[in-house]
């Protein structure tokens, strides 16, 4: 291998990249390309540095010599990316007694005995690696700097170096070691840099910013970090304004105008214009909006380095959006500098990142956003809160459908069980509300109506706390909330997205509210929704319960009649909302009994509605019962033993067919049945809804169209797939259940030992929360490939939670999936992923393709 010199001068024309010598020299380079004022700067590569570390000794004599007499340097790091960090940065290498003397000519004794006295501290701490406390930050007094050159040469036992080459030659070789440290390689790859991650060294001239005219330093953008609108931010250190100039008692003097006190823009207005006008050369040049770090010496201004403007996700959306209008990137290049899985911070309130954050309880993020409210305990707490208008958080050990009321009145969902898929999980994520789940930190008292955090804290109903759903926590108190970002550049942005992308998606959505969110987020139909959660309104439930408790086919007929009308209302709505838009309906799915209270109060509740005695209603409940009820009588087997059930569903979904076309509307509803594990389920189901169709449309003289598919949520469906394939339209494959039937894994218990699991590589991942593409990712393929051998436009999707995860979105597009379903607040991320996916990936090679009007490719079926 060819040796590379050991420094290198950078000038416009050397050869110098980020790969040999890290980010910050190649970017150097950049700035000095654009003509930036940047004073005489010199890299190491990552070889060079690796030698220095290693034992080799450097010459630094010439490196010094391209620098001329009487030069102070600066030394900072290069890795080959900016956020890996590096050694602290060592300013004024060079300076000495000589130094001393000929600075106080210029810049007055006071401030040059200022940088002797701060680089002796710094040397003495960085690299000399002495107790910091030796060296405390002190006014820079004759006597403070004769008193820490004498700790220096006493805990030494040598004088302090006065060889400028031989301090540069101990800064390099202690910034060297320093990054090849163990606890330094850690940090660096929680940050995601490799294990043999190179670190180069860029040695810069000093611009003092110190001198009689306006001097100083600072750092410069031209918008907010936290919203990514025009504005100017920053700081600038005044060293002059007719004072002496010692850092550390320098005051902060404004950038501009528009603040309050003395500006730069006042103070020195020249190179406040030339500050924006190379701002404006940095957006093109660089095709990005960067930090400029500056210095000024008596009005002449420095450019020293410049960085990516660092910023909060709303705000890089509007910088990508604001770079490529102006034409100054591609859209392509816009969309892909969005990491989708930062959009749910756009979408819904945050906790602002300057906010005091208290902890209180820890968590998964199961659920995006920040809602503040009162602690509160149950469903009907929450409810009587809602109704005054309190916001609040709902505490509860876990979730069932009985709290769902509670869960629409709350602003936040805890939980001291579950996983990314538990009852909690799922419901807030739809509703868009903030959810933690799996808090096994603190110790819930539903009688005393307390929790009690780790380190003995009790928060009682009507506390205030903070949910952080984004990241897994709740807060006590109200910190300051960020609104969400849903302006026109996060629209444009999407839309572009959606002009890439290569694969649909739809939302999972139950209720109207949930079809105007996936509308607002451009859902390309409903993929699933899950008509049991349209049971649960109050007028609803009571029916619901003497459904499940009639006697008789005749009270029970009578009580889905009265459910009819109102499922048909359900689903006029969501086809009126989607307009034209596909919406799949899975038809009833989980057990009974979820119906049935379980408390001693809603038993007695439910005898006095059903006007029958407690025991009769306590006995029926203990009947219904199940020993394992995800595995029991749910989904077609309650289909098939009560067919009743399913033929209402379907009646008032054809019926709402017929009402919303004679309205003028396409609608083409498709139905789904769940839980299937044999092709007979099937074959019953199909005749009894094609039966309900021809009745429907023999009553209402009308013609009408549907699709009929099956959920693939068992094993054995997903083996079957070509048996099942001859007689349905589609298959969605339902991966919550089949993750938890194909594990073994109960989903809602996951929670309690994932954590464990993760942590110790048993799993790489949730399998909840990102597809197993290993496993469960097997049975999929297995059953798209026996799906299309007997059916080559099958139409194939997924609508477990899963649907949303990029990962997971990049198996189903790999597999020619026609689209993926997921929650309607997770309908920007999957648009965004999917964006990427197919801006990055070579194209894969697929189904039949068709292209919209727009000229996207279109998977059939899609
Ligand atoms: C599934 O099992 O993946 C699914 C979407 O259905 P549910 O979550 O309602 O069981
Ligand atoms: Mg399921």
């Amino acid at each position: 291998m060819q040796k590379s010199a050991p420094f290198t001068e950078i000038t416009r024309t050397v050869d110098l990249s980020a790969e040999t010598h890290g980010q910050r020299a190649k970017c150097i380079q950049r700035l000095i390309r654009l003509d930036m004022p940047v004073p005489h700067t010199v890299a190491l590569s990552f070889e060079t540095v690796h030698g220095i570390a290693a034992g080799q000794v450097i010459d630094t004599r010439p490196l010094l010599g391209s620098f001329g007499a009487d030069s102070l340097v600066s030394v900072r790091p290069s890795p080959a990316m900016q956020e890996w960090g590096g050694p602290t940065a060592m300013l004024d290498v060079g300076m000495n007694d000589t130094m001393l003397l000929t600075l106080s000519e210029t810049i007055g004794a006071e401030a040059a005995r200022a940088l002797y006295l701060r680089f002796v501290q710094a040397y003495a701490v960085e690299v000399a690696r002495l107790d910091p406390e030796l060296f405390e930050p002190t006014e820079p007094t004759r006597d403070a700097l004769v008193q820490s050159l004498e700790i220096y040469e006493e805990e030494m036992d040598e004088p302090f170096p006065q060889d400028p080459a031989d301090q540069l030659a101990a800064v390099l070789k202690s910034m060297a070691r320093a990054w090849e440290g163990t606890s330094a390689r850690l940090l660096r790859q929680a940050k995601g840099a490799p294990p043999d991650a190179g670190l180069g060294l860029v040695v810069q001239r000093m611009a003092l910013g110190m001198g009689a005219a306006e001097s100083g330093s600072g750092v410069i953008q031209f918008v907010s970090s936290e919203t990514g609108l025009a504005q100017i931010t920053g700081r600038y250190l005044s060293q002059s304004q007719g004072r002496d100039a010692l850092a550390h008692r320098a005051e902060a003097l404004y950038l501009s105008r528009d603040s309050r006190g003395p500006s730069l823009e006042d103070a020195c207005p020249e190179a406040f214009a030339e500050l924006r006008a190379f701002g404006d050369v940095l957006r093109t040049g660089l095709r990005e909006e960067m930090q400029i770090e500056f210095a000024l010496d008596a009005g002449k201004l420095s450019v020293l380095d410049a960085v990516r403007v660092p910023r909060a996700p709303r705000a890089a959306v509007r910088i990508a959006v604001a770079l490529a209008e102006s034409g100054v990137i591609s859209k392509e290049d816009a969309i892909l500098r969005i990491e989708p899985r930062t959009l749910p911070e756009l979408l819904h309130r945050q906790v602002a990142f300057d906010a005091q954050r208290d902890p209180i309880a820890k968590g998964m993020a199961a659920s995006p956003g920040a809602a503040t409210g009162q602690l509160v305990f149950s469903a009907t707490a929450a409810q009587a809160c809602a109704a005054q208008e309190t916001p609040c958080i709902l505490v509860r050990p876990e979730t069932s459908p009985e709290d769902i009321r509670g869960m629409h009145a709350a602003s936040g969902v805890l939980t001291e069980k579950g996983g990314m898929t538990s009852h909690a999980a799922v419901i807030a994520r739809g509703l868009g509300k903030p959810c933690v789940v799996g808090t096994r930190d603190i110790t819930l008292d539903l009688r005393a109506k307390t929790l009690t955090t780790r380190d003995g804290r009790v928060f009682a109903e009507g506390d205030t706390v903070t949910l952080d759903g984004t990241a897994g926590a709740c807060l006590a108190g109200a910190p300051r909330l960020m609104e969400p970002a849903l302006d026109g550049s996060f629209r444009t942005l999407m839309a572009w997205a959606d002009q890439a992308r290569d694969i649909g998606i739809r939302a999972n959505a139950d209720t109207p509210a949930d079809a105007e969110t996936a509308r607002r987020f451009d859902a390309e139909g409903i993929g699933l929704c899950r008509t049991e959660h349209m049971f649960f309104d109050e007028d609803r439930l009571t029916v619901m319960h003497e459904m499940i408790f009639a006697e008789t086919g005749e009270a029970r007929g009578a009580a889905l009649e009265r459910l009819l009308p109102m499922q048909r209302e359900d689903f006029v709505d969501l086809f009126e909302i989607m307009r034209g838009k596909p919406v799949c309906i899975r038809l009833f799915d989980p057990p009974l009994h979820e119906f049935l209270p379980t408390s001693r109060e809603g038993i007695w509740n439910l005898a006095e509605a059903l006007d029958l005695p407690v025991s009769t209603v306590t006995h029926r409940i203990e009947a219904l019962s199940e020993y394992n009820p995800m595995l029991g009588m749910r989904g077609v087997r309650l289909g098939i033993a009560i067919p009743e059930i399913y033929e209402m569903q379907a009646r008032a979904i054809f019926e709402a067919t017929v009402d919303v076309s004679l309205k003028g509307a396409i609608v083409t509803p498709e139905i789904m049945l769940p839980l299937v594990s044999a092709r007979r389920e099937v074959e019953l189901l199909k005749t009894n809804i094609d039966a309900v169709a021809a009745a429907v449309r023999n009553e209402r003289g009308t013609r009408f169209g549907f699709r009929l598919g099956v959920m693939v949520e068992t094993p054995r469906a997903a083996l079957k797939a070509g048996e099942i394939a001859e007689i349905t339209d589609f298959l969605s494959f339902g991966t919550n259940d089949l993750t938890q039937m194909t594990y073994g894994l109960s989903r809602d218990d996951a929670g309690r030992f994932m954590g464990t699991y993760v942590q110790q590589g048993v799993f790489a991942e949730d399998p909840f929360h990102t597809l197993d593409a290993d496993g469960v990712g097997e049975l999929l393929n297995i059953a798209a490939e026996r799906g299309r051998a007997v059916k080559p436009d099958l139409t194939l999707s997924i609508c477990g939670e899963h649907g949303g995860d990029p990962d997971s979105i990049d198996f189903c597009r790999k597999a020619g999936f026609s689209y993926v379903s997921c929650s309607p607040f997770r309908v920007p991320v999957a648009r965004m992923a999917a964006a990427h996916l197919a801006l990055t990936d070579a194209p894969v090679e697929k189904k039949p393709r068709r292209f919209n009007l727009l000229g996207r490719v279109l998977r059939s079926g899609s």
